[in-house]
């Protein structure tokens, strides 16, 4: 009924930024990484795209 597919949708999981230790709530991606949500581009605030899940 709300779904709205350009924004993510649910969180799945909490990824960490590698880099900075900043946690956000993430899906799992098409591709296997991880989308952090709520960030631009999918990358941490510190730049880094590099995530693991906690
Ligand atoms: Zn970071």
């Amino acid at each position: 009924m709300s779904d709205d597919p350009d924004v993510g949708g649910e969180p799945e999981l909490v990824v960490r930024c590698a880099e900075c230790g900043n946690t956000y709530p993430a899906q799992r991606g098409d591709d296997g990484g991880f989308r952090p949500i709520g960030t631009a581009a999918g990358t941490c605030s510190c730049g880094s795209s590099e995530f693991e899940q906690v």
